[in-house]
C-alpha cells in the first residue's frame, strides 16, 4: 500500500479523499491555491503545498506544479478527485511517466471514453444498449445526414464528440433545420473542444437519468455497485441523487449492471467509473461514461457499505477487488442533496464568509463538507459547499430523515439552496419517485410564472 498520497483537488472531495487515506493509515499531501490557504482540510494534511494563485488554470489545472509538489513531498500516488484534471488523459500519462501511480484508469481508457463517438462504439461492441443514432461521426455530405436523420426519426439531437458539461448539443425537430444545426454545432465544437466531430442521436423526450457505478481491478475483475437516479437536474447539473432508482425492475438493473461490468473487462478498465444512461419506457440507453469518482458516490456507499474512494486507492496500489458480484448486497435507500452557495430562487452564486454553520446529525445522516463557521467560500470555484446524505431502511424513511436534517441545518452569512431542497422533499411528485430530467426545470418555470417574473427561470 502507498505510504503517501497527493490529493490534486480542493473542497469537499479533497477532504473526502483525505479521510479515506487517514483511515487506511496513508499520509496525505494536499495541494492548494492561494484562495484555499485557510481551509481546515489543508491544515489537517500531513503536508500542504501551495501550487499557485486562485484561478484554476494557474493552480488546480497546473500539471507541472502538481507533479513537482508530488516530487518534493515524495508522494507515491496522485488522486485527482472529480472535475479539474480528473478526466484529462494527458495528466494521467504525465503522472505515470513521472513515476507516480495515477488513482484512476489508464490514459488510454480516459481517452477512449472522453471521445463520445469512440465511447459509444466501444459500448456497442460490448453489448451495452445505446441511444439509436448515427454510426460514428456524421459524414460531410448533407444528403447522407438527412438520410440518417430520417432513419432515426425526429426529433434528433446533434452532439459534439468532445462535448462535456452539458455543452455542444442541439435538438432538431424538423428536416428544414437539420443541416444548419449540424453546421452550427460543428463550428461551436471546434471552437470549444478543439474537435469539430459531431454525431446524431434520437432525442428522448421524457427520460430519467439513471447511472451504474462500477469498480474494476487490474486483474480483469469488475463489479457493478447498483444504480443511482440523478434525474433532479437544473441546466444538466444534478441537484438531488438517490439509490436505488425508484420503480425499476431489479432484474433489469442486474442485466444492465452485468453488461457494464463486462464492458470494463473488455476494455481493460481499472478503478471506479460510472456508465450514464437515459431511461425511458423501461429501456436503458447509454449516453456517456465518467472515468472518475462522482459527486454522488456516497449514496452508493450508503446502500452497499463499500468505501468507493478506498477501493480506488487499493486498485491503484495493485490490489485485487476484495469481493465478487454475489457478495455485494444492496440495503435500504439513500438520498443526497447538493448544498450550493447560491440564491435558491435565481441561482446566482453567493460566495462569502459563512457566519454560522450548524449541521444535522442522528441515525442515517451523513454530511460531506469542508465548510465551517468562519469559512470563506471563494468566488473562484464551483458553488457546491457540501453534500447532505440520508439513509433509511425505506425510501420514505430516507426522505423523512432528509426533511428533519434540512430543518436542522443552518448556514448564515451566505445564501444556499437549502430552501429549494426543503421544498423538493415535500413535493408530491418527488415523493412518488421516477420524475424525468425535465421535472425540476418545469417546476421552476411554473413558479417563476406564478411569481410574475418576466424572465423565465431557465
Ligand atoms: P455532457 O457530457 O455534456 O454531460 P451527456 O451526453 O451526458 O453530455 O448529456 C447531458 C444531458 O443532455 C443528459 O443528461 C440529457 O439531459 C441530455 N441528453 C443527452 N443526450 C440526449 C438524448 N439522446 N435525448 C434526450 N436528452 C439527451
Amino acid at each position: 500500500m502507498f505510504e503517501k498520497v497527493l490529493i490534486a483537488n480542493r473542497g469537499e472531495i479533497a477532504l473526502r479523499i483525505q479521510r479515506a487515506c487517514r483511515e487506511m493509515g496513508i499520509k496525505t499531501v494536499v495541494v492548494f491555491s492561494e484562495a484555499d490557504r485557510e481551509a481546515k482540510y489543508v491544515k489537517l494534511a500531513d503536508e500542504a503545498v501551495c501550487i499557485g494563485p486562485a484561478p484554476s488554470a494557474q493552480s488546480y489545472l497546473n500539471m507541472p506544479a502538481i507533479i513537482s509538489a508530488a516530487e518534493v513531498t515524495d508522494a507515491q500516488a496522485i488522486h485527482p478527485g472529480y472535475g479539474f484534471l480528473s478526466e484529462n488523459a494527458d495528466f494521467a500519462e504525465r503522472v505515470e511517466k513521472s513515476g507516480f501511480a495515477f488513482i484512476g484508469p489508464t490514459a488510454e481508457s480516459i481517452r477512449l471514453m472522453g471521445d463520445k463517438v469512440s465511447a459509444k462504439q466501444a459500448m456497442i461492441r460490448s453489448g451495452v444498449p445505446c441511444v439509436p443514432g448515427s454510426e460514428g461521426a456524421l459524414p460531410d455530405n448533407p444528403k447522407e445526414i438527412i438520410a440518417i436523420a430520417k432513419k432515426i426519426g425526429y426529433p434528433v439531437i446533434i452532439k459534439a464528440a468532445g462535448g462535456g458539461g452539458g455543452r455542444g448539443m442541439r435538438v432538431v425537430h424538423t428536416e428544414a433545420h437539420l443541416i444548419n444545426a449540424v453546421n452550427m454545432t460543428r463550428e461551436e465544437a471546434g471552437r470549444a473542444f478543439g474537435n469539430p466531430e459531431v454525431y446524431m442521436e434520437k432525442f428522448l423526450e421524457n427520460p430519467r437519468h439513471v447511472e451504474i457505478q462500477v469498480l474494476a481491478d487490474t486483474f480483469k475483475n469488475a463489479v457493478y455497485l447498483g444504480e443511482r437516479d440523478c434525474s433532479m437536474q437544473r441546466r444538466h447539473q444534478k441537484v438531488i441523487e438517490e439509490a436505488p432508482a425508484p420503480g425499476i425492475d431489479r432484474r433489469l438493473i442486474a442485466k444492465i449492471g452485468e453488461r457494464c461490468a463486462e464492458a470494463c473487462r473488455k476494455i481493460g478498465y481499472r478503478g471506479a467509473g460510472t456508465f450514464e444512461f437515459l431511461y425511458e419506457d423501461g429501456e436503458f440507453y447509454f449516453i456517456e461514461m465518467n472515468t472518475r469518482v462522482q459527486v454522488e458516490h456516497p449514496v452508493t456507499e450508503m446502500i452497499t457499505g463499500i468505501d468507493i474512494v478506498q477501493q480506488q486507492i487499493r486498485i491503484a496500489a495493485g490490489e485485487k477487488l476484495p469481493f465478487k458480484q454475489k457478495d455485494i448486497e444492496f440495503r435500504g435507500h439513500a438520498i443526497e442533496c447538493r448544498i450550493n452557495a447560491e440564491d435558491p430562487v435565481k441561482f446566482i452564486p453567493s460566495p462569502g464568509r459563512i457566519q454560522s454553520w450548524h449541521v444535522p446529525g442522528g441515525p442515517g445522516v451523513r454530511v460531506d463538507s469542508h465548510a465551517y463557521a468562519g469559512y470563506l467560500v471563494p468566488p473562484t470555484y464551483d458553488s457546491m459547499i457540501g453534500k447532505l446524505i440520508t439513509y433509511g431502511t425505506t425510501r420514505e424513511q430516507a426522505m423523512r430523515r432528509m426533511r428533519i436534517a434540512l430543518s436542522e441545518m443552518v448556514v448564515d452569512g451566505i445564501q444556499t439552496n437549502i430552501p429549494l431542497h426543503r421544498e423538493l422533499m415535500i413535493d408530491p411528485k418527488f415523493a412518488q419517485g421516477g420524475t424525468s430530467i425535465h421535472y425540476l426545470e418545469h417546476r421552476l418555470e411554473e413558479q417563476a410564472a406564478s411569481r410574475g417574473d418576466s424572465r423565465k427561470a431557465k
